[in-house]
């Protein structure tokens, strides 16, 4: 079969190599000059330092099959993200551990006594938290909800937390230890040389050609069997009933020499200081040396039709929005919606890798029975 994949990120190479290996002509386009869509890294020409492009990724995945897969197409470095945030004059440690408490506090005390002193301060009259704030006092109480919580996600959703669902702090944990790892997943690290020559090395196989600057149009979808749009999904019925809503990004770069902040992620807390967060890259390749040192200042607003969506916001009015795109979509023929922008939902590498793995196989084993590929192998809803 003649296949058509719209996006060259991890969704489209991933499909794209499993459908190849099956035999199939593939055929991706990308409207960008690069391949490697979101998660695109390439050397800074002042500094010489990798850069995440779209800003900082790093690896974390309990799926074995996902981290034994990558590891195929590229060699990972052991990476732990130790994030730090400044707030109220003072430099703490995220997630909230031990250490956070303890300091903000100005205490010493013990992994039980700490629980038993945030459990004091939480608010136990919310019984099932569903906004954000409701799920912030429940958990670590309004000190360090205003502390770390408030003011940044403020500046990240253009919101009040009481807006926002409580799943999207569910992603943090609070730890009654000295663990300040980020992330709790057994398999975590970065890529020695980033992420786009692993997308490369997945997408270099004889039945795979890729063609970048190259947006897509109805037309071209003719000549093919069967399409997979890693695109928005929005975008692929032209916006005919409004756009979904998205958080973007703009990156205010600057260099200096030696090292500027100590860390690959310094959060800023306070509502007053208009950027979220400052990435310093060279931190994110500790095993590479380097005299100088490329850093983003990171502002969250919201997205324009000019710009690149980051953030699917997904609330009340996306949601009945994106239901009535799941009907239209669900009624086109020979196109499968993927990935982060085509299911309208935040997706972690390793999970979009993962779906992009299964719905591969669905579509072989669709092809297999003579049945109809559905157009969406996850339901964005
Ligand atoms: P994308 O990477 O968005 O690729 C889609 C591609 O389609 C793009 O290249 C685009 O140019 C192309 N395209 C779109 N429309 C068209 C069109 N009409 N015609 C032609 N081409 C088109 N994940 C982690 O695991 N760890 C992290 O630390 C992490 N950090 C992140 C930080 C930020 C700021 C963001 C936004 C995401 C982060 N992610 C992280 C998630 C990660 O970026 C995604 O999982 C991944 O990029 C999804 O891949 P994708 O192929 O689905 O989408
Ligand atoms: N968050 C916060 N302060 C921080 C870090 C995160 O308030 O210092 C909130 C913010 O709303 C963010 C959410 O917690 O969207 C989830 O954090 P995560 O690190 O997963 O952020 P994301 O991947 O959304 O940037």
């Amino acid at each position: 079969m003649n296949i058509l994949l719209v996006g060259a990120g991890l969704s489209g190479a991933v499909i794209g190599r499993r459908l190849a290996e099956a035999g199939h002509d593939i055929t991706i386009v990308d409207g960008r000059d690069h391949i490697g869509g979101n998660c695109h890294t390439e050397r800074d020409a002042e500094t010489d330092v990798m850069v995440h492009v779209y800003g900082p990724h790093i690896f974390h995945t309990d799926d074995e099959e996902v981290w034994n897969y990558v590891n195929e197409f590229t060699t990972f470095m052991p990476y732990k993200n130790r994030v730090k945030t400044t707030s109220q004059g003072q430099v703490f440690s995220l997630p909230i551990n031990l250490h956070t408490i303890n300091q903000y506090y100005g205490k010493t005390m013990r992994p039980d006594e700490a629980r038993e002193f945030i459990a004091s301060i939480g608010d136990s009259s919310i019984e099932e938290p569903e906004t954000f704030e409701e799920q912030a006092l429940k958990f670590v109480g309004p000190d360090l909800y205003e502390a770390f919580f408030k003011g940044y996600t403020e500046k990240q959703w253009g919101c009040s937390p009481t807006e926002l669902p409580a799943s999207i702090l569910k992603r943090l944990p609070v730890r009654f230890n000295y663990d300040d790892n980020y992330f709790f997943h057994k398999f975590q690290g970065m890529p020695e040389n980033g992420y786009t020559p692993m997308i490369e090395a997945i997408l270099k196989h004889d039945k795979i050609t890729v063609k970048l600057n190259t947006w897509y149009t109805p037309e071209m979808g003719e000549g093919f069997d069967h399409v997979f749009w890693s695109g928005p999904l929005d975008g692929f019925f032209d916006y005919k009933l409004g756009r979904l809503g998205y958080r973007t990004l703009d990156f205010e770069k600057f260099t200096e020499q030696g090292d500027y902040q100590g860390c690959a992620v310094m959060n800023y807390g306070d509502r007053d200081v208009p950027f979220t967060r400052i990435t310093e890259h060279k931190h994110f390749s500790p095993w590479e040396e380097h005299e100088g040192t490329v850093c983003y200042r990171e502002f969250s607003r919201s997205c324009t039709p000019d710009d690149i969506p980051y953030y699917p916001i997904r609330m009340v009015d996306e949601k009945a929005m994106l239901a009535d795109y799941v009907a239209l979509a669900e009624e086109s023929e020979g196109v499968t919606f993927v990935g982060r922008l085509g299911t309208y939902r935040y997706l972690d590498m390793d999970v979009t890798i993962r779906e992009a793995m299964d719905t591969a196989t669905m579509f072989l084993e669709h092809q297999e029975n003579g049945s109809k590929m559905p157009a969406f192998a996850v339901s964005p809803q």
